[in-house]
């Protein structure tokens, strides 16, 4: 035994240790909430992001201020994860997901203040997470895809205050089509609903399309400007005298032979326009290149043809045309083909789509959005997939509740009466609980300039007095019954964002001792860089 000390990490490592760490983790995350309260709700302001580069976002949407902001601290890393969670299980109520989160901390702080130990506090939001959880599984209401008014309702909840206001009704209304015209089966993916942006015309003129929109002109100006009753071959390799792909190396030794060559390569792409000539194919979508002897030879025969279309577009514009994609030429028969009343180009500006459209009972369609400014078509594209994200969850579950914080009101109180029948400190945790959530209520009041103790009072007594459906109506800025005045969310949005948030919250509880590497290279990273998988 010597007596140097003992050295455990090497000397660039920070630590923080216990109520510190405690404290320094819940500022970050409370920080992080702070940032998205005043987007919550159809009041919500908007927040201008603008990247080193000046390209700019205008966005009140939760989850992509969070993604844009590159937020370093670990724990307030652990509550943008939860918006991404949120964005990725349901496509909405990120803002709500965060605030909670963030105010089940502030909340706890105030307990730790009491010298109430965390262990106690985190049992007790364990318990009151799994009671919300039993709670809004009886409140929450019965729908089905019959019930098209109701879905259309939650589209609009879910597009209010989004830069979509002025045509929400239609936009609903073109969300709800499109899901019921995608589903299969009773299922429904999101993948077959293009979103595509047009700068013609304005936000209202915003359309379904009874098939696919591609970001693509066709790739020669002499081809036809729009094809009828098209015939559509998609294929997925290149139509190109040389593969790129293939690094070949030929020896030549005279001019004749470069002739032959030459000839040889052109009769070959010869025999490949022949052969989508003779399937009766109009029209071409390929996911490789097309080359000038090609181009030349498709236009000759009055084929309209892109090139480098996207797998992803392939694969869609084969559901809505019914056309298979070959990956051989001698596959493309007229059984192949897909088919459309038109396939056309349109050119708007510096701007050119190509339109394939009319399509007959297409399993894959387009929203196109149409916008003068990009900025307002970036947020009427994350507004629509909020609506869709929020329609599709609620056809899924089957199960809705009502918004405008009903629900978290209703919750709260449930979970108080709970609470009485609990013993010591656990219940001044689960009544702490309770009261995060009717920071939604208030901070939907507070975000439209509404006094939110007097709405949060008035909304406690009449759900005390039996009006479990009442919330905060901000078209009237009165509490209402928030079915009756059409605020509906889906069950899975809250349920989803309880769920994280009380999870998030009481991970960051249970960290007591923070150990950072200010040491880029070494494994723990910098503050920061918490592992992805936490
Ligand atoms: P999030 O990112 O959490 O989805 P939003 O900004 O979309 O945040 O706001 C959602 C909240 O707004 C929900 O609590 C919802 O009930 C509420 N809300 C939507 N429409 C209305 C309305 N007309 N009146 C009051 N509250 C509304
Ligand atoms: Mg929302």
């Amino acid at each position: 035994m010597t007596d140097k000390p003992i050295v455990l990490m090497p000397e660039d490592v920070q630590r923080i240790l216990g109520k510190d760490a405690q404290r320094n983790n819940i500022m970050a995350a409370k920080m992080v909430a702070e940032i998205v309260k005043t987007t919550l709700g159809p009041k919500g302001m908007d927040k201008m992001l603008v990247s080193p580069t000046n390209d700019i976002i205008i966005t009140n949407d939760g989850v992509t201020i969070l993604e844009e902001m590159q937020i370093e601290h670990p724990a307030a890393k652990m509550m943008v994860e939860i918006a991404k969670t949120q964005e990725d299980e349901v496509g909405d109520g990120t803002t709500t997901a965060v605030m909670i989160a963030g105010k089940l901390l502030e909340n706890a702080e105030k307990l730790l203040d009491k010298k109430i130990h965390p262990t106690v506090i985190t049992k007790g939001y364990r318990i009151a997470a799994d009671k919300a959880q039993e709670i809004l599984m009886d409140l929450a209401l019965r729908i089905t895809t019959e019930d098209e008014e109701v879905l259309k309702q939650i589209a609009m909840t879910a597009m209010t205050g989004k830069g979509a206001e002025h045509s929400r009704e239609k936009f609903a209304e073109i969300i709800v089509k499109a899901i019921k015209q995608v589903e299969d089966n009773g299922k429904v993916d999101l993948n077959d609903i293009k979103i595509e942006k047009s700068k013609r015309d304005g936000i209202k003129d915003t359309e379904l399309i009874q098939g696919i929109v591609l970001d693509k002109e066709k790739v020669s100006y002499d081809m036809p400007k729009d094809v009828r009753d098209a015939k559509i071959g998609l294929i997925d390799f290149s139509l190109e005298i040389k593969n790129p792909e293939v690094d070949t190396k030929i020896s030549i030794t005279s001019p004749e032979q470069l002739q032959t060559f030459v000839m040889q390569e052109e009769r070959e792409i010869k025999a490949m326009v022949e052969k989508v000539k003779l399937s009766g194919a109009n029209v071409v979508f390929c996911q490789k290149g097309i080359d000038d002897f090609a181009q030349y030879l498709l236009t000759k025969e009055k084929i309209y043809a892109c090139r480098r279309v996207a797998r992803s577009d392939m694969e869609k514009i084969a559901k809505a045309t019914g056309g298979k994609i070959v990956s051989n030429l001698n596959e493309l028969n007229p059984f192949e083909l897909g088919n459309a009343n038109i396939v056309e180009e349109v050119k708007y500006g510096e701007d050119a789509l190509t339109y394939i459209r009319g399509c007959q009972n297409p399993k894959a369609l387009t929203i196109l959005i149409h916008g003068g400014s990009g900025y307002v078509i970036e947020e009427v594209k994350r507004a629509i997939k909020d609506g869709l994200g929020d329609v599709l969850c609620a056809l899924q579950s089957g199960l809705v509740v009502p918004g405008g914080g009903a629900i978290e009101i209703e919750l709260a109180k449930r979970i108080r009466e709970f609470s009485q029948g609990l013993s010591g400190r656990e219940q001044l945790a689960v009544e702490e609980f309770a009261s995060a959530l009717e920071f939604i209520p208030v901070t939907l009041a507070e975000n439209a300039g509404i006094d939110p103790i007097d709405i949060l009072t008035e909304l406690k007594s009449r759900h005390d007095s039996g009006e479990k459906n009442a919330g905060l109506n901000l078209f009237t800025n009165k509490i209402e019954n928030a079915l009756e005045a059409r605020i509906i969310e889906p069950l899975k949005i809250k349920s989803q964002a309880i769920n994280s948030a009380s999870d998030v919250s009481i991970m960051i509880l249970r960290i007591d001792d923070i150990i950072s590497s200010t040491d880029k290279t070494s494994g723990i990273g910098p503050m920061g860089n918490i592992p992805q998988d936490y």
